[in-house]
């Protein structure tokens, strides 16, 4: 039988690990569009860009208002661009990933994008540098900057998701992967299938805990990856 599945991958910690480098892009973006000093930040686990400056501005006594929101996604996508060059060495590709992404872009009947809180700017230079982008379709998916909720990304993606396949993915087809209660919490809210990957702080307990359905250690086994993609009902 043809698989039949969306399947919607988060960046941060599931795909990709470039700890520490979002503190330092905030707070050259914050200085650059509001001149305040960077002293500290929210947690940036599983949450959307639009949430996160939102708070960043707000403890730093900044009305986080639509205006300064843009400017500070401006700085934040400068800031991105000059470390361009120097990204790979920054950051690395978690075991297995660039395989899984590979054998499912080759698997008739699925279609991968994703469900992430970066910028859609910011989403396409992570993945790019650890040549991770050449079997999402970047031009749909859902992003950070459509809303503070992550959960409101997922019917964004799957309606762009059904516009441009010309074919309707109905919620148990959509499969969302990703590391943390977020990520969950936003497949359920749809109706996804949630699958987690234990390789961010989250456990696999906590993950489970949080009502994924399935929880990875990490996505190093093809195998185990594919079936806990196209397994599910
Ligand atoms: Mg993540």
């Amino acid at each position: 039988m043809r698989a039949h599945r969306l399947v919607l991958w988060d960046i941060d910690h599931t795909l990709v690990d470039y700890t520490g480098l979002g503190i330092g892009w905030y707070g050259s973006a914050l200085a650059a569009a509001t001149g305040a000093e960077f002293r500290t930040h929210p947690d940036f686990g599983g949450r959307t860009e639009r949430a996160i400056t939102a708070d960043v501005l707000a403890l730093h006594g900044i009305e986080p208002d639509e205006e300064t929101i843009q400017r500070m996604w401006r700085e934040l996508i400068a800031a991105v661009d000059r470390a361009r060059d120097t990204l790979a060495e920054s950051g690395r590709a978690l075991d297995g990933a660039a395989a899984v992404l590979a054998d499912l872009a080759g698997t008739d009947g699925i279609v991968q994008s994703l469900i992430t809180g970066n910028l859609p700017e910011i989403s396409r230079h992570k993945l790019a540098a650890l040549g991770l982008d050449e079997h999402l379709d970047l031009d749909i998916g859902g992003y950070g900057s459509l809303s503070a909720r992550r959960s409101d990304l997922v019917p964004h993606a799957v309606k762009a998701a059904e516009t441009k396949h010309g074919t309707e993915f109905p919620a148990e087809s959509v499969v969302i992967l990703g590391d943390t209660p977020h990520d969950i919490e936003a497949a359920l809210d749809y109706g996804a299938v949630a699958i987690g990957v234990a390789t961010g702080r989250f456990s696999a307990e906590q993950l489970t805990d949080a009502g994924a359905h399935l929880v990875l250690p990490d996505l190093a086994d093809l195998p185990a990856v594919r079936a806990a993609v196209l397994g599910q009902p």
